[in-house]
């Protein structure tokens, strides 16, 4: 695994993009903007669960107005989604947003993509240039197809029109739901552009398919040390988004955070196995401690299949060992063990 260092580094508010900076997480408000009472609630829960930055759909010049007074109530930098009208853009940007979304592709006159890029420039904000697969210049796609290649001959077209005007603080995307098209784009991607990757796969479903689909293709990138910034899109509670989020990231090494590790169970499980690993889980999702802890079915394999684990406990008729880097420190009924568990963790040095 190695990490792609050589990135251009752009600033969101007090959040960097790039270079050796972490991977920094993003998520988006489900409501109108222009609910403000409702937007605020929803970036500071966001904030809450860990998101680094939270996007807006701007879809009026209410929505961009309201920006203004969204920006007094949160402090998690806030990020405009754009799309068609350039003067939603320049409102936004007017309203202190802190990063522009936009796809120039869908911002037809150039004298309105440089009005955004200079407005951009004085406000000392980024643009994400966000292509999507479905949308696609017709042009390039007739010569191309719905490929990699067009994904980033379309990327460098909008980067060139903003470079044009002497504006660098780009960040890109290059969004596909078909997972094989978006991991070669991006791929192509690093290897064309110093500007910093926000990776995420596009209408990835539901919860389940969701992050089975980013995880495969984001893993697939995250392994290559491409991805600057990162968004699961789910179709599910937005906590949940960043929930997998940091777990893909953790898995890496790019992100700290508990993990609970458990054995699949076989025929040699002897305890009720599932409640007390629901409870852990619960325990330890917000906790300061990034520890890892297993919950094993039996005492046969567990602590050694679980050697790498800070804390662990495995089954026994009724009962289950208390182990401590793999060492089995005590033996604690059934009933008690969570109890047992939960001392272990808090009093882990
Ligand atoms: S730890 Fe024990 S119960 Fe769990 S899978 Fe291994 S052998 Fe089976």
């Amino acid at each position: 695994m190695r990490k792609r260092t050589d990135t251009r580094k752009v600033m969101v508010g007090d959040v960097q993009i790039g270079g050796q900076n972490r991977v920094v997480l993003q998520t988006m408000t489900l409501g109108r903007t222009k609910a403000i009472d409702e937007t605020v609630q929803e970036i500071n829960r966001y904030a809450t669960s860990g998101a680094d930055l939270v996007r807006l759909a701007v879809l009026d010049m209410e929505d961009a107005s309201a920006i203004k007074y969204i920006k007094a109530q949160t402090s998690v930098p806030l990020v405009a989604d754009i799309h068609f009208d350039h003067r939603l853009a320049l409102k936004a940007i007017a309203s202190g947003i802190d990063k522009i979304r936009i796809n120039p592709g869908n911002i037809k006159r150039e004298a309105d993509v440089k009005a955004v890029a200079y407005a951009c420039k004085d406000a000392g904000i980024p643009i994400r240039i966000g292509v999507n697969a479905g949308s696609l210049p017709a042009r390039i796609e007739a010569f191309h197809g719905r490929t990699a290649t067009a994904m980033v001959e379309s990327a460098k077209q909008h980067v060139s029109q903003l470079e044009a005007h002497g504006f660098e603080d780009i960040v890109i995307s290059l969004k596909a739901s078909d997972v094989r098209l978006a991991v070669e784009s991006y791929m192509l991607a690093a290897d064309t552009f110093s500007y910093p990757l926000h990776i995420g796969i596009t209408e990835a479903g539901s919860k389940e398919r969701g992050s089975i689909i980013s995880a495969a293709g984001l893993g697939t990138l995250l392994y290559h040390g491409i991805g600057d910034t990162i968004r699961i899109s789910l179709h599910a509670p937005r906590h949940e988004e960043l929930d997998v989020a940091k777990t893909l990231l953790s898995a890496y090494g790019l992100y700290t955070m508990p993990t609970v590790i458990a054995c699949p169970t076989c025929g040699r499980l002897s305890y009720d196995m599932g409640p007390l690993l629901a409870k852990v889980e619960a325990y330890l999702q917000n906790h300061p401690k990034p520890l890892k802890v297993a919950v094993m079915g039996c005492a046969v394999n567990g602590p050694g299949e679980a050697r790498d684990a800070d804390i662990g406990v495995a089954g026994g008729h009724g009962e289950g060992l208390i182990f401590i880097r793999g060492k089995i420190i005590k033996k604690v009924p059934q009933e008690k063990l969570f109890e047992a568990l939960v001392e272990a963790i808090d009093n882990f040095k």
